[in-house]
Parts: structure tokens; C-alpha cells; sequence
């Protein structure tokens, strides 16, 4: 029986048996009771399925990241330990040293740093484009060794909405995957898979959790994507693993678990970067009122752009949910129900006309953290981007005034007076 994404956020990943936990049970363990040596082999060769180390699987993480991949409308899933670790090993499992990237120039600051100082240590090259450019310029930065392409469904924090069928359209007449990170839009307001991505990648961190409680990640893959039409690119995934005895992973286990397969057995295995059994049995209790929460975060941050938009002390604003934003018509066409609860505006004053803002609000508070119950504030070119120097800025989309406003769920007219008299003051 298949459900709507409302019912898949209370019931999907997890069906108790008679006599069995009603609510995810927290498997608090590292390892896992075998009768004989015989049938533990058979894990570590791969070939039976179970558990046999936390570090690889856990029985509480599988359950949470079925309900994931149900949620995305994908096939497979792992939980990493931070949304770093989910786009780092998503790339990482299909990209190696002398391969190529393509990325939109405009994503999270961790990510940038990642895809452009750490990853091109190890040999991976990347070419930014603007998420605006037109698709001659798009097919136009792909190179013989392009492996795959990334973009974020809303970007943070400068919220720009990625034309996601325009990217995987390039992406799959060049022989790769579309990678879309879905944090800020979540599976609620929109399914990258549904728009041709093949694998979407989430800081769970955010509104997945959406308690600012655990760290966390995701990578779910759609099983779309025919590694073996194009196995020259991906050796990994269609010739032997030496570290497996030897096994293909496409037809191992098939074009739907090849790809979370390897990302499992062969990365988390090696990086073990995984999400704590107690982490993920909290992201699933996010989970279960995601659908509540994110239409009132969009209600209340619409409302929140329009009071910002008519008042003198705003220089611009930024929010799709706005009919004269750059993004309205693609987030309408990608979004019908709502974007996100993040606005982004300037304060006039700059630099300085921000900071002050920022130290009269009241409830609103200065955090690091974005995309939460609480409405929050940062200023990026001072905190998470400050590593950037002023043309990778620009090219990031973050001005020296720009404020990021993480809208919660709130009485909105609270959230408004705290506004009214921060500007005011
Ligand atoms: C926060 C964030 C990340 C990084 O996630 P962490 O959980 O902080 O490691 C990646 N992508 C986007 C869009 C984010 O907002």
C-alpha cells in the first residue's frame, strides 16, 4: 500500500511486528551475535545481509534512512553523522583523483570549501557555474573526465532556486549523475527525484531534525541512474573491489543498491563517519512532524518578507515567496507549497547597519544554526563565509550587508515586533 509524504513522515522505515517497540527502538550497540564464525564470514564477504558493526550498519540508522529514501521517493539511503559527511562521500563515491565536478557557484559555504580546497587536494577538480546560467553555458563547463554534478534545490544562504530539470538535463546527456542537495526545501515542499535528479543529499542538521538538536546527514539514492551504460566513468561501481574479494557492484546488487552499497561497505568503512544510533532515533522524531512544521515556517516567513519588503530600513530582500523575486515563477514551478523559512535581506548601513540590527533583536538570536523551531540570524560575510575573499563572495551570492534570517514557528506577530524594533532602534 503506498501513502502520502504526510502519513510516509509518521509511519515510513519502521512496521512493528506483533509484540514488537511501537516507536523506532535505539539499538545501542556496536556489534551483533552470530551462532557460528561460518555466518559471519558471509557478512564481511557480503554475501548474506545483516548487521555486524555499527560502524558500517545499525539497525536504528537503516530504519530512519528507509523512511528518508521513502520520503525522497528514492530507493536506498545512508545516514552519515553530519551533512558535510553525506555530500563528501556522495561525491567521493563516484568521483576520484583526476576527476572533474560540475557545481553550481552558488551552495553552502562548507560545501564550497569542501569541493574546492579539500577535494581538489585529492586530485578532484571543480567548475562553478551560476545556478542562472543558460544551458550553453552549462553544457559548456563539462569536461571528458566530468564525473557528476551538484547544485543545491534552494541555496544557502543565498537563495537562489536551481532550475533542477535544466542541470539534470545537461548532467545526463553528458553520462553523469545530478546530486541535489535538498536541505532548505525538504521533502515536504519539493522531490528533486521527481525532476531528474538521480542521488539528494541533506544536512538532516536542519530542518529534518528541525530541533537544532543533532548533527546529521543523509544521501538518498533514486536507483535511476545506469552505472554501467556509462562504466568507463564509474570503475568503482562496475569493475572488482579488490577489498571485497573482488565484487562488481552493479550487478552484485543491481542498479537500485549498487551506489548506497559501495558508499556503505567500502567508504563508511574506511571514513566512519556515521550517525550515532540515539542521533538518528531523534532526527526521527523531527521527522514525524516535518509536514507540520514547514508549511508554518513558510506561512510565517512570507508574512515576514512582505512587513520587510515595505519597511524604509530594508534595502533589499530576498525571498522567493515574493512576487517580484528573481525566483518567484521557478519556485512556484518547483515549490507550489512553500520554499523554506529562510529569508535574506540587507539593512541599510552595510556592514555596520547589520551588526546593529543584529545586537537590539530580542527573540530572534545570533546563531550559527539555520533552518530551525527558533527563529535565528547570522551574518554570513563575518561568520560561515568569512574564509571567502570579496569576488568569491559576489560569486557566492553573500554582500557585506547581507543579514540570513532563519525563520521559526513562532507566533508571527512576535517574530514581526522583535524585527520592527530591532530596525527601529
Ligand atoms: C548545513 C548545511 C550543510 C552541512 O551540514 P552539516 O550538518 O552542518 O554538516 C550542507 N548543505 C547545506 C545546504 C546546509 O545548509
Amino acid at each position: 500500500m503506498s501513502y502520502k509524504i504526510e502519513t510516509n513522515c509518521i509511519q515510513a522505515g519502521y512496521t512493528p511486528k506483533s509484540g514488537e517497540p511501537r516507536v523506532i527502538p535505539i539499538i545501542q550497540s556496536t556489534t551483533y551475535k552470530y551462532e557460528t564464525g561460518e555466518e559471519m564470514g558471509k557478512l564481511f564477504d557480503l554475501e548474506a545481509e545483516g548487521y555486524f558493526y555499527s560502524r558500517l550498519q545499525n539497525p536504528t540508522c537503516d530504519m530512519v534512512a528507509a523512511k528518508i529514501a521513502s520520503l525522497e521517493g528514492g530507493c536506498a539511503a545512508m545516514l552519515t553523522s553530519s551533512g558535510q559527511a553525506a555530500n563528501f562521500i556522495a561525491a567521493f563515491n563516484i568521483c576520484s583523483c583526476g576527476d572533474h565536478i560540475v557545481s553550481s557557484s552558488q551552495i553552502y559555504g562548507g560545501t564550497f570549501n569542501l569541493l574546492s580546497v579539500t577535494m581538489k587536494k585529492m586530485g578532484i577538480e571543480v567548475t562553478f557555474v551560476s545556478p542562472d546560467c543558460s544551458e550553453e553555458e552549462l553544457n559548456a563547463a563539462f569536461k571528458e573526465n566530468t564525473k557528476m554534478v551538484f547544485g543545491e534545490t534552494i541555496s544557502n544562504p543565498s537563495l537562489c532556486v536551481l532550475d533542477i530539470e535544466m542541470f539534470a538535463k545537461a548532467a545526463h546527456a553528458h553520462g553523469v549523475p545530478l546530486i541535489i542537495d535538498n536541505t532548505f526545501a525538504t521533502p515536504v515542499n519539493c522531490r528533486p527525484i521527481e525532476w531528474g535528479a538521480d542521488i539528494v543529499t541533506h544536512s538532516t542538521t536542519k530542518y529534518m531534525d528541525g530541533h537544532a538538536g543533532t548533527i546529521g546527514g543523509v544521501i538518498v539514492d533514486s536507483g535511476k541512474f545506469d552505472w554501467d551504460a556509462n562504466a568507463d566513468k564509474y570503475p568503482g561501481l562496475t569493475t572488482p573491489d579488490d577489498s571485497y574479494h573482488g565484487v562488481i557492484y552493479t550487478k552484485k546488487f543491481g542498479r537500485e543498491k549498487a551506489y548506497i552499497t559501495k558508499a556503505t561497505v567500502q567508504l563508511m568503512r574506511d571514513f566512519g563517519c556515521v550517525q550515532a544510533p540515539i542521533n538518528a532515533y531523534m532526527l526521527n522524531l523531527g521527522l514525524e512532524s516535518l509536514h507540520v512544521r514547514m508549511p508554518r515556517h513558510c506561512e510565517n516567513a512570507q508574512k515576514i518578507a512582505e512587513f520587510l519588503a515595505g519597511h524604509p530600513n530594508v534595502s533589499w530582500i530576498n525571498y522567493c515567496g515574493l512576487k517580484e523575486n528573481k525566483y518567484y515563477e521557478r519556485a512556484q514551478k518547483y515549490m507550489p507549497n512553500g520554499s523554506c523559512g529562510v529569508i535574506s535581506f540587507g539593512v541599510k548601513g552595510g556592514k555596520d547597519g547589520a551588526s546593529k540590527f543584529m545586537s537590539r533583536l530580542k527573540l530572534a538570536a545570533i546563531v550559527t544554526h539555520v533552518a530551525d523551531a527558533r527563529t535565528c540570524v547570522l551574518h554570513p560575510a563575518t561568520t560561515t563565509h568569512r574564509q571567502m575573499n570579496d569576488e568569491e563572495l559576489i560569486e557566492a551570492g553573500v554582500t557585506a550587508d547581507l543579514i540570513r534570517l532563519s525563520v521559526g514557528i513562532e507566533n508571527v506577530d512576535d517574530i514581526i515586533a522583535d524585527i520592527k524594533q530591532a530596525l527601529e532602534g
